[in-house]
Parts: structure tokens; C-alpha cells; sequence
């Protein structure tokens, strides 16, 4: 046997530089559940299912090429992990050489290399085409920088790649980031009619791996029973065609807003599609970029849409690597307390948790503002240790994968990588949230209210946060009016402020 060809659960792509050169008569494919991968993190069902479900359709896919693949289900090997099991594989089949294309974890990443030298077998780590800016180009691009922002790199990728540039080298509509057209809350009636997503309903081979997965995986947490997810290519491709058509064009303008019976709103929810690979980015923003031409899409919303892709997507894959593995261990803010039960509940009279918490034990999924604005901003204020909320996100949502989700959580919403990836703490009281969501309308809890029984718990820890770290951001530009309107509050207020903020930590962990 020439080449054993590793495909991990997040690598389903069929023009994958991993099958370059394949040969059936003399290379397999080889493919593994390996439990611990359900296990490591504590995983919702969702998301395990997900993964198992798309892997194998893409079994199916390439056996149908008339392929071989070494495909180790759940309960037919005996291994936990994947890194024994390959080994077990290299010893039985005796490969030349095994080949991968660059995983999307470091932690995976150093297991093959360590699996194959103990085999002594060549490893060989392909490049994954899949993304826009390889590893090399935004090292190259990171430079010397000691203060990297998303909008330089997103504008540089648009400089090489030609994406929404004119003939002169010009952005097309004149402007680089239409983020002020975008930013739109709704009035008190709410959205009204959204249109709701393609759905997917499980065919046999996804049925039998969700019945797998409720009886193996009983104990973890969230539900399945409203699993629609695309597993296939073919249905990520109906998915997409589907958010080009019914939401793209409200994207941009509601694509920071919240409302509590809409969960999704105009969100994409292609996130999960294209982190298993089933869909290519490039083939994402061209479709977007059509629907601009052929005037079904404003650019505000065209713009704002391939800006999270090749801007946010690639630059927090960049950076993942960049700082891998010091970022699992970054604490900049020294955060010490443990992640609150209502994380895997959603028993909380705070209403805009209990929703956002429900909606993910629901279905895996939330949008970004909720995820950032109300379980990552509370995560924050409260103190969680930074590893205990990165295991949460990466245990809870379809799209997790760690190169996506460690700097999204540990940097953007915790501030744990001290600034490298967002210039300031991402904070607020619960007045913000109710300026942006409808969730405080239907909450027992008073926003502009810190101490006492109708004391918001985002208000009381946000000054308490400032507070704690006043000596740290009183010099920081774009906080030092926050700082002085701590400052403004008398002495016993701040008192007070503290030993709220200390109940709450007795009380909800
Ligand atoms: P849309 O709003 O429709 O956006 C379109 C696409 O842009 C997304 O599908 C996604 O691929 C990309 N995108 C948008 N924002 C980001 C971002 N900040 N970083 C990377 N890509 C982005 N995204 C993940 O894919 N996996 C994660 O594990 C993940 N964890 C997150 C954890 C936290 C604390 C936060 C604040 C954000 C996280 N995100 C993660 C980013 C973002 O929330 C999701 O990509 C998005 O909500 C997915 O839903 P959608 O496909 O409907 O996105
Ligand atoms: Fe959330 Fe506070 Fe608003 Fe209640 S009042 S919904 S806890 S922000």
C-alpha cells in the first residue's frame, strides 16, 4: 500500500488537495469516530451528530467513486481516540506514507505527527485550499505587527484577491465597509415576517446516527429532535441558494440586531456547512457578489456578508495559528470563577440568557451578536476562567471547530489574548442590551437598576468589572469614559456594587 489518506471529521471536501494524486489501486482513505472527539469537550448531541452524519454521507461519496475507505465507526473499534486508532491502522496496513491536509486543531495536528514518527512512517500535511489567505501569507502579512486589525487584513485580502474591486483597483460602490448603513435595530413591533431557512429533514443514514448519538451520548447536553442541518454537499448548496434568495439582502442593515422570537433572523447559517468543508467560501461570496450584480442585494448587505468571510473567517484562522498553543492558556484579565450552571440549562430568570442559552441547547446554533452580546459578555463580566467559557463554545454550537472558535472566544469575547484580537474589552451594561434586544421587555430584572432585588446582573458586574480593572483601562482611550463614570459613583454605591456582584458569584456557579 502506497498512501493512507487521513480525512478528519471537518475535512469533507471533495476537491481536497488531499486527494491529489490518489490512486484506488494503491491509496485508501481513512477515516475514524473517535469518541474522545465527542468527549473532550463536554459536546452537544447536535453537534456530534452533525459531524458524524456528514462524515458519513462523505463515506458514501467517495465509496461511490469506487474508492476504499477505512471508515471506523462508533462501537466497531475499540479505540477512544484518534491518534490510537491511526496507529492501530499504520500497524495493520502498513502504508509507505500517510497523508493529510492541514487539521484544524493544533492539539490533532501534533497527534499525527507524533503517531506517524512513532510508526516512522512520512507524514505528509497538505495545504488546505479551502481557505482564501493560507497560514504562510498571513504570517507574512502579520509581519512585525504588534497591534494586527481585522480591517487592514480584510482590505489587503481584497487588494490581492480582486473580490468587490473595481477595474481601478477601486472598492466597488466607493467604499471599503458600509458598517454605518448596517446597525439597525427594530422599533417596538419587532421584524415582522422573516422568511424561515431551508430546512433538512434526516434522511435514513442521518436517523441512524441521531439514534446513535440519543442512546451513546444521553448524558450530554442539548436536543435533537429538531435537527435540520445540511450534511451533504448537495443540500449545503440548497442552503445557500436559499440565504441568497430569502435574507441576504436584509442582512447587512439587521446583521447586529436581536429579537427573541427570531432566533436566526437574517443570518446565513452557513457557518457549519462551510467549517465541515461542504461548502467552499469562494463559491459563497461569488454567489453573493451575483446577487449584487443582478441588483438582488444592496452592497451595504453584499459588502457586510463577504467581509465575515474573507475578512473575520481567514484572519481569526490566521491568527489561531499564529498564537497557537499559548492562546488556550492566555488569561490577560486573570479570570478565576467558574462558568455558571444556567450555561447548560438555561434555568435563569435573566431572560436574555435563558433565551439565548435555550435556543442553543435547542438547536446548536445562535448568532453572532448573541453570542457575543449576551453569554460571552456575561461569561466576561462575571470572571469566568477563559478555558472554562472556550469549552463551552466549543462544546455547544454545530459550526466549533477550535481554529474558529479559541480566538473568537478567548480573544474577541473575553479579552483573554490581552488585545491582539479585538483593541479593547467588549463591554456593556444591561441598558445596551435593552437598547439592542426586546429581551428586557419580558425580564423581572431593570436594565438602568444595579444593586437591590430589580438589579440587573449584566449592570451590577459591568461596574463591578469596571471596578475591578479600573487601574488597567483608565488610561485606554476608548474606555476612559466609562472609567471616569465609575468614578463618578459614590463611594458606598461602589460598596454596595461589590457585594451584588459577590452574591452573584456565590450564587450562580
Ligand atoms: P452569518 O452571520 O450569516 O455570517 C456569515 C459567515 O461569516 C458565517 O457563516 C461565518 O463563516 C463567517 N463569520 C461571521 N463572523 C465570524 C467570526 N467572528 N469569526 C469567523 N467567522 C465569522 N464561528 C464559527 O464558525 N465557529 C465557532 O465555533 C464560533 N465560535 C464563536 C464564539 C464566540 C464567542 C463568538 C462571539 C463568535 C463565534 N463564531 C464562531 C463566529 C460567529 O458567531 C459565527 O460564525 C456565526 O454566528 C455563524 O452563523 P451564520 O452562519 O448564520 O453567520
Ligand atoms: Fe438581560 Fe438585564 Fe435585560 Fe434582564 S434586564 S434581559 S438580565 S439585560
Amino acid at each position: 500500500m502506497r498512501n493512507l489518506v487521513v480525512v478528519l471529521g471537518d475535512q469533507l471536501d471533495e476537491a481536497s488537495a488531499a486527494f491529489d494524486g490518489f490512486d484506488p489501486a494503491q491509496d485508501r482513505v481513512w477515516m475514524c469516530e473517535a469518541p474522545s472527539e465527542a468527549t473532550y469537550v463536554w459536546s452537544h448531541k447536535t453537534r456530534i451528530a452533525i459531524f458524524l452524519s456528514a462524515m458519513r454521507h462523505f463515506r458514501d461519496v467517495l465509496t461511490a467513486r469506487g474508492w476504499t475507505v477505512d471508515y471506523h465507526a462508533t462501537g466497531t473499534h475499540p479505540h477512544a481516540t484518534l491518534a490510537d486508532a491511526l496507529a492501530e491502522s499504520i500497524a495493520a496496513r502498513k502504508p509507505k506514507g500517510v497523508v493529510v491536509v492541514e487539521p484544524g486543531e493544533w492539539r490533532l495536528a501534533r497527534d499525527l505527527e507524533r503517531v506517524c514518527a512513532e510508526a516512522q512512517r512520512p507524514l505528509e500535511v497538505r495545504i488546505d485550499r479551502h481557505f482564501i489567505t493560507t497560514v504562510a501569507e498571513f504570517t507574512a502579512w502579520m509581519g512585525a505587527r504588534k497591534q494586527p486589525r481585522m480591517e487592514h487584513f480584510y482590505r489587503a485580502v481584497r487588494s490581492r484577491t480582486g473580490v468587490l474591486m473595481d477595474a481601478d483597483g477601486q472598492p466597488e460602490g466607493g467604499e471599503w465597509n458600509y458598517d454605518h448603513d448596517n446597525r439597525e435595530a427594530f422599533g417596538k413591533n419587532g421584524p415582522g415576517f422573516v422568511p424561515k431557512p431551508a430546512r433538512f429533514l434526516p434522511d435514513a443514514l442521518t436517523a441512524e446516527v441521531l439514534a446513535m448519538v440519543a442512546e451513546r451520548y444521553a448524558d450530554h447536553p442539548g436536543e435533537l429532535q429538531h435537527f435540520d442541518w445540511p450534511v451533504t454537499r448537495a443540500d449545503a448548496l440548497i442552503a445557500l441558494e436559499d440565504f441568497i434568495a430569502h435574507r441576504l439582502g436584509p442582512f447587512g442593515p439587521f446583521e447586529d440586531a436581536v429579537w427573541d422570537t427570531e432566533p436566526l433572523l437574517y443570518h446565513s447559517r452557513l457557518s457549519a456547512a462551510m467549517n465541515l468543508k461542504l461548502l467552499n467560501p469562494r463559491e459563497v461570496i461569488d454567489a453573493a457578489i451575483a446577487a449584487y450584480h443582478a441588483k438582488q442585494a444592496p452592497i451595504a448587505s453584499v459588502e457586510g456578508f463577504v467581509r465575515q468571510i474573507i475578512g473575520w473567517r481567514e484572519y481569526v484562522r490566521g491568527l489561531y495559528w499564529w498564537h497557537m498553543p499559548q492562546y488556550l492558556d492566555d488569561n490577560a484579565l486573570d479570570a478565576q470563577q467558574d462558568l455558571p450552571k444556567l450555561y447548560w440549562t438555561g434555568d435563569t430568570e435573566m431572560n436574555c440568557l435563558k433565551h439565548v442559552v435555550r435556543d442553543t441547547l435547542a438547536h446548536g446554533y445562535a448568532h453572532h451578536i448573541q453570542r457575543l452580546m449576551i453569554t460571552g459578555l456575561f461569561a466576561l463580566l462575571f470572571g469566568v476562567k477563559p478555558k472554562a467559557v472556550h469549552a463551552w463554545y466549543l462544546a455547544v454550537y454545530v459550526d466549533a471547530v477550535e481554529w474558529v472558535e479559541v480566538p473568537n472566544t478567548i480573544g474577541m469575547s473575553q479579552f483573554a489574548d490581552g488585545g491582539l484580537m479585538g483593541s479593547k474589552p467588549y463591554i456593556a451594561s444591561g441598558k445596551y442590551i435593552d437598547k439592542m434586544t426586546n429581551y428586557c421587555k419580558g425580564c423581572r430584572f431593570d436594565p438602568a437598576v444595579s444593586t437591590g432585588p430589580k438589579a440587573c446582573p449584566f449592570t451590577t458586574l459591568y461596574w463591578d468589572f469596571l471596578d475591578r480593572h479600573r487601574e488597567r483601562f483608565a488610561g485606554h482611550p476608548r474606555l476612559v469614559m466609562q472609567v471616569r463614570n465609575l468614578e463618578r459613583l459614590k463611594p458606598d454605591a461602589v460598596a454596595a456594587i461589590r457585594r451584588e456582584a459577590e452574591g452573584l458569584r456565590r450564587t450562580l456557579v
